[in-house]
C-alpha cells in the first residue's frame, strides 16, 4: 500500500519513491532545523484541533508495526458510532492509505481538514489535498469540502491567543476535483516502480529541490564536486544547462563562456587562485565610518504561534545580541552582550533598554546585511513608540560590513561566491565557527524558542553559555574582517 507521503514523493520522483521504500538507510539524516520545523508543525497541528474540541483520537502509534492498521481500525469504528470529530482520520482505498487531520462529520457528509503551517496554500498542497479527497471518496466518505486550515500572518497576538484568528482556513475542493481522474493511472505507475527490483534512472536535477529538498541528495549528489556549477552566484538556469553539458566543476568552465563579471571572479579564483582587490574602494567606503565603531548583532526567534502581546506569527524579533566597541583607532575591543532570560517572558524590552545604554549616542554600528538589524529595530520603534526616540537615530547609524564583499571590491577564491559572514571570515582570517557547539542562528533561535516554550530538555545553563559564544563570534567575526581589511589596504 503507497501512504500519501510516498504518492507525493512519488510526484517529485520515481527514484525518490522507490529509494524510501527499498533503502531508505541512504536517507540524509534530518538537520536540527529540519528537526525543529517538524516539531512546530505538529504543535501547530495539535493547536488547531482545539477548534474542534472532544475529538477522537487516531494518530497512530508509528513505534508499533500494527499502529496505522490500528488508526484505521479506529476510524472506521468512530464514523459508525456517530462520532462528530475525528482527529488523524485514516482511510485506505484504491492502494492508498491518507490521513486527515480534523474530520468533521456535517450531517451525512464530511468536512475535512488538513492543517498545515504555512502563511498560505501552496500549490504541493493541493496534491496532497487531491489525493486525500480520492482516498476518502472511494472509501465512502463523502465529503462536503476538503480545505487547508493555515496561519494567518496579519494576526497580532493581544494577551490570550486566539485561535479562530490564528487560523485562516481555505476550501481547496475546485482545485482538487480536476486532479481526481488522473490519480489512479499515478498510483498504477507507482506501484510498478515500487516493485521493480532496481531503482529507477533518473538523473539529479531542478527536482531534487522542488518543492522540498529530497532527502537523498547526498545518496544522488555524491559524484558531484564541491563546489560545482550549480554554486556560481545567480546562475539559475544556466547552471543545470552547464551540468547537462557535462560541465560540473568551476575549473571545467570554458574561457568563452557567457558569465558577468562577478561569475567570472568566482570562476577565475577557483582556476587560478587570482583574488580581487578593489583597495580604492574599500578604503573610502571604511573611512567614512565614525568612532566609536560599535560591531554590534541580533540574534532572533520567529515563531510560528505569537509567544507575546504585540507580535505577530512568524514575526522575527530579537532575544540576544553581541556587541564589540573599538573606542578609538588602535583601542582594543570592548565586549558587551545581552541575553534574555528565556523563563521571564517577552525578550523585547529590557533588550532594547539595555541596547540603547551599550550603544551609546555617536559612532558607527556596524552590521553585517544591515537590512535585519534596521528592520527589527523599525519594529519596535512600533511596538515601543515611546522609545523611537532613541531607536530612530540608532538605525541612522548603521554602516553594512558586507558592501565590500557583496560588491566583489574583495572577493576571494575560499569565499566561493558567498559574501555571507561565514564564508568570508575563514576565508580573510584564521577564525571559523566549526569549534562552535551552536555553530548557526537557526540552530541558536530554535534552542531560545524552545527554553522560552518550556520544551527545552538538557543543561539549560551550559546552553545560554553555548548562545553566548555563538553571538560573540559573530561581532568578533565582523571586527577580525574589518581589521583584516584595513591591513590589507593600509
Ligand atoms: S536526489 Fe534527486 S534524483 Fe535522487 S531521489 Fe532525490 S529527487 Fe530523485
Amino acid at each position: 500500500m503507497l501512504s500519501k507521503s510516498k504518492y507525493i514523493r512519488g510526484l517529485q520522483c520515481e527514484k525518490r519513491l522507490w529509494l524510501d521504500k527499498h533503502q531508505p538507510q541512504l536517507r540524509d539524516a534530518l538537520s536540527a532545523n529540519q528537526e525543529a520545523l517538524f516539531a512546530q508543525g505538529s504543535d501547530v497541528g495539535e493547536l488547531a484541533q482545539q477548534l474542534f474540541p472532544k475529538g477522537k483520537d487516531a494518530t497512530p502509534d508509528y513505534s508499533r508495526r500494527d499502529g496505522i492498521a490500528i488508526g484505521l481500525a479506529q476510524t472506521k469504528q468512530w464514523v459508525a458510532e456517530g462520532a462528530d470529530v475525528i482527529y488523524e482520520a485514516a482511510f485506505s482505498a484504491g492502494g492508498v492509505y491518507a490521513a486527515m487531520d480534523i474530520l468533521v462529520r456535517e450531517g451525512d457528509r464530511w468536512r475535512a481538514i488538513e492543517v498545515k503551517s504555512s502563511t498560505g496554500v501552496k500549490d504541493y498542497h493541493i496534491n496532497d489535498a487531491a489525493i486525500q479527497y480520492y482516498v476518502f471518496q472511494q472509501a465512502g466518505i463523502d465529503l462536503v469540502d476538503i480545505e487547508l486550515m493555515y496561519i494567518n500572518n496579519e494576526y497580532t497576538r493581544d494577551v490570550e491567543l486566539e485561535l479562530d484568528k490564528l487560523f485562516a482556513r481555505e476550501s481547496l475542493l475546485e482545485q482538487v476535483l480536476p486532479l481526481q481522474a488522473g490519480i489512479p493511472d499515478r498510483i498504477a505507475a507507482m506501484t510498478r516502480v515500487l516493485r521493480q527490483a532496481d531503482a529507477p534512472e533518473q538523473s539529479i536535477g531542478p527536482h531534487c529541490h522542488d518543492p522540498f529538498a529530497c532527502d537523498f541528495i547526498g545518496h544522488c549528489w555524491a559524484h558531484v564536486p564541491q563546489p560545482n556549477v550549480l554554486n556560481i552566484v545567480r546562475i539559475g538556469e544556466r547552471g543545470w544547462q552547464f551540468m547537462e553539458q557535462g560541465i560540473m566543476a568551476l575549473e571545467e568552465i570554458p574561457t568563452d563562456a557567457d558569465l558577468n563579471e562577478k561569475q567570472w571572479n568566482q570562476v577565475r579564483g577557483a582556476q587560478t587562485g587570482e583574488e580581487v582587490w578593489d583597495k580604492p574602494a574599500i578604503r573610502s567606503f571604511l573611512d567614512e565610518w565614525e568612532y566609536p565603531l560599535y560591531f554590534f548583532d541580533f540574534e532572533t526567534i520567529g515563531p510560528a504561534v505569537p509567544l507575546y502581546d504585540d507580535t505577530r506569527p512568524y514575526q522575527q524579533y530579537p532575544f540576544q545580541y553581541s556587541l564589540h566597541i573599538i573606542r578609538e583607532p588602535g583601542a582594543e575591543p570592548e565586549h558587551k552582550e545581552y541575553l534574555a532570560d528565556p523563563n521571564a517572558g517577552d525578550p523585547r524590552p529590557m533588550l532594547m533598554v539595555n541596547m540603547i545604554k551599550d550603544l551609546g549616542q555617536s559612532g558607527s554600528i556596524v552590521t553585517y546585511n544591515m537590512g535585519f538589524e534596521k528592520g527589527k529595530i523599525r519594529d519596535l520603534t512600533i511596538t515601543y513608540g515611546e522609545y523611537a526616540q532613541y531607536l530612530m537615530p540608532i538605525i541612522d547609524r548603521i554602516v553594512d560590513l558586507i558592501v565590500p564583499f557583496r560588491s566583489h571590491w574583495c572577493y576571494l577564491p575560499a569565499m566561493n561566491g558567498s559574501a555571507s559572514i561565514k564564508a568570508v571570515l575563514p576565508a580573510l582570517t584564521n577564525l571559523s565557527y566549526d569549534d562552535l557547539e551552536i555553530k548557526e542562528g537557526g540552530t541558536a533561535s530554535n534552542t531560545w524558542r524552545a527554553m522560552a516554550e518550556g520544551k527545552f530538555s538538557g543543561d539549560q545553563e551550559a546552553t545560554m553559555q553555548a548562545l553566548r559564544e555563538y553571538c560573540k563570534l559573530d561581532t568578533l567575526a565582523m571586527l577580525e574582517v574589518w581589521r583584516e581589511l584595513r591591513k590589507r589596504i593600509s
